[in-house]
Order: C-alpha cells, then structure tokens, then sequence
C-alpha cells in the first residue's frame, strides 16, 4: 500500500487507470495501486506526451518564422508567432502585428499593450497567465487592414495554435479577429452581444474591441468591461 500523490493520482487517471482510497490505522487515507510499475508506465506515457506537444509547438514556431506564404513575409522585419503560456485557459486574439510588434517581435506592445494589460490585470490575470496573438503573424504594410487572401494563407497558424493551446475560452480582440474566428461579417456590436462558440467546438468566444480602437474610442470602454466580466465568469463557471 502506498501513499498516492496529487501529481500521480491526475497521471493515473489521465491514463485511464483505476485507483481506489483506503484508510490506514491512523484514519488518514492511503492508496491502494495495482503496483508500482502502473506509476512509470504512466509518467513515462505522460511525459512522452508532453514532450511531443512541446516539439510540435516548437515545429510551429519554426514554420511561422520561415514562412512565405503571403507577400506579407517580403515587408515584415520578424515574424510575430504570440506570447505568453501555451497552455493558458484564456485565449486572445488580435489582428496583426503593428510597428512596435514588427520590430520586437512580441504581439500588443507600445500603448495598446499597455491598456491590454490593464484589462487582463482587472479581471486577476496577467501576460504569463495567457496567451496571446494575432490572426495575422507578420505586419501589413502602414498598418493597413489585414487582406482576406493574407488571412486565408496564415489560418492554418492561428488553427494549430487554438488547437494546441485548447484553451477554456477565447477573447476576440476586433472585428478581424471575430470574423476570422466565428466565420461570420457580422458588426462587432452584433457579436458582442451573441453567445458565440467557435464553430465546430464547445470554446465561448467573447468578442470585445480592439485596444487600439479603445484608444481612440474611450467611451467603448465601459462596454469593454462588460466583456472582460463575461471572460471572466465563463473562466471561473469552466472550473466549478
Ligand atoms: Fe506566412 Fe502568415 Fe506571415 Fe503571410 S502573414 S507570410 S501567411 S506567417
């Protein structure tokens, strides 16, 4: 008989393995295991995985940055793959990168990354806490609006990522990124105010303003918030 880990009980039960609790003389509950080999065949499994899913986001990474599958990648200084925690509950999506993002190379800097913080920071959360990225990972030209022949050529991307991340929920930061991801033309305020899912999956998509657009619209705020508590309560009604 053996005590049981928190870490080693989730490994067993993620392999499918029967565990079943006794009490030992002192009341304090013990495990029984059908031995100790379940425990390295499991861990070894469950490692095997992670490993592969680390690769596969590596390989990811390295297919954006070489990619050229749109005249994007002629004016781009940098590839702009996203940031954060690859396996976040929460999910943000913009459009594409600007200027600031070009040149670093991390999405949602400069004075809209700024307000981006602030709103993840309101609702208990921070940039380590999600993920974050856009349809788009190379900068149009003059920060023009995305192209749909350029969206078309980099959804493959911004798919794999909501699949490898599978995230609890998404936050679509704009139009272009609702479009994108609801499939859909539909205004922001319509969608806003819908109860969205992406297609083809259980994922809510909230969908709020761009925070460059919330720069320039302050009064968009208060709407904005509304938002981020609807983010906020389908995070925590996901966990209960
Ligand atoms: Fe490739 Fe997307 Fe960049 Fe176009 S925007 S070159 S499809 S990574």
């Amino acid at each position: 008989m053996s005590l049981l880990t928190d870490q080693r009980r989730q490994i067993l039960e993620e392999m499918g393995v029967d565990v079943w609790s006794l009490r030992d003389k002192t009341g304090v509950a013990s495990i029984s295991l059908p031995d100790e080999s379940s425990f390295e065949e499991a861990e070894t499994k469950s490692q095997e995985a992670n490993s592969e899913s680390e690769n596969d986001w590596f390989s990811l990474q390295k297919s954006v940055q070489s990619c050229q599958a749109c005249k994007l990648s002629k004016s781009r200084t940098q590839t702009v793959f996203g940031s954060g925690n690859n396996n976040a509950e929460l999910l943000l999506i913009g459009e594409a990168p600007g200027a600031e993002e070009d040149r670093q190379g991390l999405p949602f800097v400069g004075k809209a990354g700024k307000l981006l913080d602030a709103m993840l920071y309101a609702i208990d959360l921070n940039r380590e806490q999600v993920f974050i990225c856009n349809v788009l990972k190379c900068r149009p030209p003059n920060n023009r609006n995305p192209q749909p022949d350029e969206v078309e050529a980099c959804a493959s991307f911004l798919t794999s990522q909501i699949e490898s991340i599978k995230p609890r929920v998404i936050l679509a930061l704009g139009r272009f990124a609702a479009h994108r991801l609801l499939e859909t033309d539909a205004p922001v305020y319509k969608m806003r105010e819908n109860s969205n899912n992406l297609p083809g999956t259980e994922i809510p998509v909230v969908v709020t303003y761009h925070p460059a657009s919330l720069l320039r619209n302050p009064e968009q705020k208060a709407e904005s918030w509304l938002d981020l508590c609807k983010v906020k309560s389908l995070l925590e009604s996901s966990l209960s």
